[in-house]
């Protein structure tokens, strides 16, 4: 019998609330050389090498997502540009001729370097994590990054000609709620897009209170309000996103507001963590092991026959709290942004 599920109608991964999954996230690696006070505890463990997917692995599970009719296919971490010989996946991924875009999320420290060549390798968009224009500030977030060596990684970008960039920045209340306007005004002048993402509560960090520091995309949006005109575009991305457009400009501005727009019933997408978890939701645990599957000999039908299955356990929706106890105990960075 053929058990191969590429004789499967296409699309074939719709959850049990006819939501179509055809996105997926994969965290290449949970590693990061910044330690963002909202991501990750300062001392932290990452997982030991061999538990980490190969890259071999890794191809082969977008090779199995891409046969089952997923169109869009996001690397992130982690850092996903300090996982050695990376851009051999992305070579790969980026040759996958059924997808209509391969896309990647960076803090910027190693655009620099590897800018054209993820350009070249056919890597469609970006974003780029910048929380601070303040040196200081953009210091205390990260804990080690270093502001211009990701400014510049960001005119690496540009001259490398994506076609989109956005800058993602998350918004604390209290530590860079003040520089709303800048970091829009900068993504105007820059020329790209920028998205402003709710903090959610995954994994225990006790540099700051979570519920403190919520700073909600309203008070964002009236913030930015006070200097530009915002209007909603109706371009649904299938994500969580809401749009704007800004007049006089062709940037345009994002919210991610996990906690006060509700987008589950839009979700399109599942997440596959650095160790072959494939996570079914962010904000909730149900997940299978691919990397258990792939390990005990299993090949790339069997790795589909596995994500169609794992399809009925999406959960309808997250219930993300505003509370210092997170319901969520893994990390962002092993996630997978
Ligand atoms: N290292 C890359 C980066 O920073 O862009 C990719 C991985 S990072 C986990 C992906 C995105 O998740 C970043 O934009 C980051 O700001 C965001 N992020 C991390 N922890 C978060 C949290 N607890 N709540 C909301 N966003 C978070
Ligand atoms: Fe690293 Fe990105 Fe997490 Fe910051 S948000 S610690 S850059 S994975």
């Amino acid at each position: 019998m053929n058990t191969s599920s590429s004789a499967l109608p296409s699309p074939a991964l719709i959850d049990k609330f006819g939501r179509k999954v055809d996105y997926v996230r994969i965290s290449v690696t949970d590693r990061c050389d910044f330690r963002c006070v909202y991501c990750m505890a300062e001392d932290m463990t990452f997982v030991p090498r061999q538990q980490v997917l190969s890259l071999e692995e890794l191809a082969l599970v977008a090779d199995a997502f891409a046969e089952l009719g997923v169109k869009r296919i996001r690397l992130t971490g982690g850092e996903p540009l300090v996982r050695k010989n990376v851009l051999s996946l992305i070579e790969h991924i980026g040759s996958i001729a059924s997808l209509d875009e391969l896309t990647l999320t960076t803090n910027g420290s190693q655009l620099e370097k590897y800018a054209s060549e993820l350009k070249a390798k056919g890597v469609k968009r970006i974003n780029i994590s910048l929380d601070s224009l303040n040196p200081q500030r953009f210091k205390q977030l990260t804990r080690t990054g270093d502001l211009a060596q990701v400014l510049t990684g960001i005119d690496c970008a540009i001259a490398a000609g994506f076609e989109r960039i956005k800058i993602n920045a998350v918004i604390l209340n209290g530590r860079n709620q003040d520089e709303v306007i800048d970091l829009v005004n900068f993504a105007c002048d820059k020329g790209i897009d920028i998205a402003f993402i709710e903090e959610m509560p995954l994994g225990l960090i006790d540099e700051h209170s979570r519920k403190l520091s919520f700073y909600s995309s309203d008070d964002i949006q009236q913030q930015l309000s006070q200097q530009h005109i915002l209007t909603a575009l109706n371009e649904h991305t299938g994500g969580p996103s809401r749009y704007y457009a800004l007049a006089n400009s062709n940037s345009r501005v994002g919210f991610i507001s996990p906690h006060s727009h509700n987008f589950c019933h839009l979700c399109n997408r599942v997440r596959v963590t650095a160790e072959g978890r494939l996570l079914l939701c962010l904000g909730n645990e149900h997940s299978i092991d691919l990397r258990a599957i792939l390990r005990n000999g299993g090949d790339k039908a069997a790795l589909k026959l596995a994500i169609i299955d794992a399809m009925d356990l999406k959960p309808e929706r997250h219930h993300f709290e505003l509370d210092d106890s997170p319901q969520i105990v893994r990390f962002m960075n092993t996630t997978g942004g």
